[in-house]
């Protein structure tokens, strides 16, 4: 199949060798329930997931949960709660909401409190490795050891800068960094915030190194897919791809680096920070998790996705046409239907094509149109097909 791989701003054939595909894709910080830009990333993946392991890969997929940082710490602090009780909660919700969107699991869901040796193992070799420095803040990676930083987002030294001073804990204008666009590794806690004992003070893991330690940890040091959201390119992916590389000395980090657009209330970006959030939570009590499931994907995953609830009304009807085809369907298909093959392989093209859904359920509305007529076979082959993207049409057939 081809994939368009952001590395190289083009699609590509995308095969792994040994027949395992080392997935890892950017998991949630756990302080908000699940809103629909999230959902969207993790359905997206999941059908990803699914197809390969269709066409008969050994899908190795981790996600981490990003159990420390920032905003958990001030949602915490202002809710009078433990991080990490409001983290082990918040978590509850999200594999409640992925397994009503019927979300396979990933292998591992790694969290960083976890894995601290390991983050300070990496953090100890790039400072030996030179790509380090400490300052009184904590431990810094030094960009200008990297000489095509940027490749990843291919953004100039000024959008870069203007991005990094837009984060939650920027310290882009810290004069005692070496360069406004070094960032963490280390961080030392402030008093009262969680700090886990170093060689440089007791401190934290900065973000980015979090996910090249745990990656490299459950994946090794090359990745087949790296996936998140859009606005993970930079500084989160641009980071964690110069980090990784510099430590492992193997390049590229990720042969591909696929990201899902992102999705807007009224053109506006929905995220924590502007409090604009549609929740999987809410919807679910509305709407059929399959009819937000076919909502999801009916948009290609890289274009963005403003969402109207009148398009998710849409898809449930859309989802209440195929199961009516489905259901109508004659018990004893009739087996010999000439056309089967041409749908199936319409399909599965639409799909190696970039994943592209949209185009995949424009072939399961014909087959249900089909269904509806009253062939058999189409309504089975439609029924079969939609299990490949995880919806299931079948009559109460439950999560
Ligand atoms: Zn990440």
């Amino acid at each position: 199949m081809r994939l368009y791989n952001t590395l190289t701003r083009v699609k590509e054939q995308f095969s792994s060798p040994d027949g395992t595909v080392r997935m890892y894709v950017c998991g949630i910080t756990p302080y908000d329930t699940t809103h629909l830009g999230h959902a969207r990333t993790y359905v997206v993946f999941d059908v990803l997931n699914r197809l390969l392991r269709h066409h008969g890969y050994r899908v190795r997929y981790v996600q981490n949960i990003t159990d420390i940082d920032e905003s958990i710490l001030a949602r915490a602090r202002q809710l009078g709660r433990d991080y990490l009780e409001l983290g082990e909660e918040c978590c509850r919700v999200f594999f409640e909401d992925m397994a009503a969107l019927r979300v396979i699991p990933a292998d591992h869901y790694p969290r960083p409190t976890q894995e601290i040796p390991m983050i300070q193992e990496i953090t100890r070799g790039l400072l030996a490795k030179g790509y380090g420095y400490i300052i009184p803040r904590g431990v810094y990676f030094r960009v200008k050891a990297v000489a095509d930083y940027g490749r990843l987002s291919r953004l100039s030294r000024e959008e870069m800068l203007a991005v990094a001073a837009r984060q939650d804990d920027s310290d882009v204008d810290d004069p005692t960094k070496e360069d406004p666009l070094d960032f963490a590794l280390w961080r030392r806690s402030a008093p009262g915030e969680p700090a886990w004992e170093s060689p440089w003070g007791p401190g934290r893991p900065g973000w980015h190194i979090e996910c090249t330690a745990m990656s490299i940890r459950y994946l090794g040091p090359k990745l087949d897919i790296h996936g998140g959201g859009a606005d993970l390119i930079y500084p989160h992916h641009e980071n964690e791809m110069a980090q990784s590389e510099a430590y492992t000395g193997e390049r590229p980090f990720a042969r591909f680096w696929v990201h899902v657009g992102l999705v807007s209330l009224g053109g506006v970006k929905m995220s924590k920070s502007l409090g604009n959030m549609v929740f999987v939570r809410d919807l679910r009590q509305k709407f059929d998790p399959d009819a937000l499931r076919l909502y999801l994907i009916a948009t290609h995953y890289r274009a963005g996705l403003d969402y109207q609830e009148a398009d998710l009304e849409g898809a449930a009807a859309r989802l209440e046409k195929f199961r009516a085809a489905v259901r109508r369907a004659p018990v004893a298909a009739n087996p010999g239907w000439a056309e089967a093959a041409t749908f199936r392989a319409r399909f599965f093209g639409a799909l190696a094509d970039d994943l592209d859904t949209p185009a995949a359920l424009g072939v399961l509305d014909e087959l249900a149109g089909l269904g509806l007529g009253g062939n058999g076979e189409a309504a089975r082959l439609l029924g079969e097909l939609a299990g490949v993207l995880g919806l299931e049409l079948r009559v109460g057939a439950g999560v």
